[in-house]
């Protein structure tokens, strides 16, 4: 029997086990022959008996519950949050550093924050001549992250490792010259060798115009090249903060150790002066672009239609969340409110279709649709084949469909059996986007309360999204 099937049963067994105690003891009291406890004697009695019998009963099932959640350490740290994921099972310890900023914070040349990652895991290197790296950091739109694992007797010195990030940088100038070049082949690999990235940058100009969101977290070939150290070093300063910092420490920990840990760690002051690294959000201007393209290396016809919608007002980040996973997965799906019976399935206008609908920034929506037409349908019959379905997915739901989509999500969750891995992704996801963690039973709750109308009026939003970029591909061979 596994162990919380036994926990689970605990509470039975005991109650059956001092019930029977009780009733004798119960009647042996009040039987008139034993009359010489005193009537509030026997109450009493009774009283403190039966607490310590219903602590005995729920005590250990309440104290041996099986952990689902990472819970967050009130105690005062070097970091704005420490959050411990208690998971016995695991091997190691993973250990993630964030810190709140990313590429779209960046004043500076694009690509630089990834360039001042870079250059922080040095610090880490140079404190262990550990040689596992670039693998264990990363530089997003809205985060820079560090990762290690660790065995538990190592924790402390994980911990202070990581740390070292938001230490001075330490690094030679041809170090830091060599770096630079490493940036460099990274973009080589994940730009130049890509055909479509001219074209994505194009549209992402389009859609989120002069905001940090249209920066480029790989930069261009001309950013790179006219780094600096001095301006890495600003950067560094202002975005590389532990009183900014979040920490998510996961395995086989004890939060006991940790705090002793914690409590222990040098003292570390941030690093001034500071720069303004806030992050400039898109405005909302409406737009309207089509373009045909002849894209060298594209292997087939594709139409691309990307827009952003601002995040209603009224909607809670929960709520939100709902919203955008039965959105999605009522699009992809063959009901009569979503895309791909009549366009794939009872008529051959496409042979592939996307939809993907996420939320890009605090109160940005972005939905991602392309399609590949079949062998004789043109792309722009296929456009507008496409227009006039996304219309009436989007203003004909029927709430049958929407109450079958809806209890498939909540057949999903209700299926998972490994809540708190899910909710230490749920976490790591909240800490890299800059969102608030919120645990996958809050998420059921908001599941479960979202009604038809909800739903409608939130397609209604979307079909109102005033920027759109549109482009229809031609590959030439
Ligand atoms: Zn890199």
């Amino acid at each position: 029997m596994k162990l919380t099937n036994a926990i689970a049963l605990y509470p039975v067994v005991a109650l059956g086990v001092v019930y029977t105690p009780i009733k004798c003891i119960d009647w042996i009291l009040t039987v008139p022959r034993h009359s010489a406890f005193s009537e509030s004697v026997r109450v009493l009695f009774v009283a403190v008996l039966s607490a310590i019998i219903l602590v005995l009963c729920f005590g250990p099932s309440y104290f041996l519950r099986p952990k689902v959640e990472p819970y967050q350490l009130k105690n005062k740290t070097p970091f704005s949050q420490v959050w411990i994921s208690e998971d016995e099972n695991a091997a190691h310890i993973s250990l993630v550093l964030v810190y709140p900023y990313g590429e779209r914070a960046n004043p500076y040349e694009l690509g630089l924050a990834h360039y001042v990652e870079h250059l922080a895991w040095h610090n880490v290197r140079s404190e262990s001549g550990n040689q596992g790296r670039h693998s264990n950091a990363w530089t997003s739109a809205t985060s820079t992250g560090y990762l290690m694992s660790v065995d538990v007797d190592a924790l402390s010195n994980g911990i202070e490792r990581l740390m070292a990030t938001a230490q001075p940088l330490q690094i030679s100038p041809e170090d830091a010259v060599q770096e630079r070049d490493i940036v460099v082949s990274e973009y080589d690999f994940r730009v130049s060798e890509n055909p479509f990235q001219d074209m994505r940058d194009e549209m992402v100009n389009e859609l989120y115009g002069a905001s940090g969101y249209a920066r480029s977290e790989i930069g261009t070939r001309e950013s790179i090249a006219s780094f600096t150290f001095e301006g890495a070093q600003q950067l560094h300063r202002s975005s590389h903060k532990l009183s900014q910092a979040k920490l998510l420490i996961s395995g086989p920990v004890d939060r006991n150790l940790v705090q002793d840990i914690l409590e222990q760690l040098p003292q570390q002051p941030d690093l001034e002066p500071s720069i303004d690294l806030t992050v400039a959000h898109p405005t909302m201007v409406p737009s309207a672009d089509i373009k045909s393209i002849t894209i060298v290396g594209a292997a087939e016809r594709q139409l691309i239609v990307r827009s952003v919608v601002s995040v209603p007002e009224s909607v809670n980040p929960l709520m939100l969340e709902a919203l955008i996973n039965a959105t999605n997965q009522m699009m992809l799906s063959t009901k009569h409110s979503g895309l791909t019976k009549s366009l794939r399935f009872d008529e051959f206008w496409a042979r592939t279709i996307r939809f993907t609908l996420f939320q890009s920034g605090p109160s940005v929506l972005e939905i991602f649709t392309s399609a590949v037409p079949d062998s004789k349908v043109g792309l722009s019959a296929l456009k507008a084949e496409f227009e006039k379905t996304m219309a009436n997915a989007r203003t004909n739901a029927t709430q049958t469909d929407f109450e079958s989509i809806k209890s498939r999500l909540l057949n999903k969750v209700d299926s998972d059996i490994h809540v708190l891995q899910t909710n230490e992704k749920r976490l790591r996801f909240a800490l890299s986007t800059g969102g608030t963690y919120s645990s996958l039973s809050s998420y059921r709750k908001a599941l479960k309360s979202m009604t038809f109308g909800i739903y409608t009026d939130f397609q209604t939003h979307l079909d109102t999204a005033p920027r759109t970029s549109t482009r229809m591909i031609l590959p030439s061979n």
